[in-house]
C-alpha cells in the first residue's frame, strides 16, 4: 500500500469508460429525457404521435401540473 492511498482512505476511484461508450450513454441518457420531456410536457392524448390513447397523459398529469406545463 503506498502512503497516498494510505493518506486518502476513502478517496474514490474515478470510473474510466472508453470515448465510444461515453458517446453511447450519453447519447441514451438524452434520448430517454427527451421521451421523458415529451411525454410529460408535450403529449396530450388527442395528438399523440404514439396511438390515440390519454393512458401515459393520464398517468403523468398530476406531474404535468406540477412542474407547472399548460394543459386545460
Ligand atoms: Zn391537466
Amino acid at each position: 500500500m503506498s502512503s497516498d492511498s494510505m493518506s486518502h482512505p476513502t478517496a474514490a476511484t474515478p470510473v474510466v469508460i472508453p470515448a465510444s461508450r461515453a458517446v453511447l450513454w450519453l447519447a441514451g441518457t438524452a434520448l430517454i429525457a427527451l421521451a421523458i420531456y415529451y411525454f410529460v410536457g408535450v403529449d396530450q392524448g388527442a395528438v399523440s404521435v404514439f396511438g390515440n390513447n390519454t393512458l401515459i397523459h393520464e398517468f403523468v398529469h398530476d406531474g404535468r401540473h406540477f412542474l407547472g406545463f399548460p394543459c386545460h
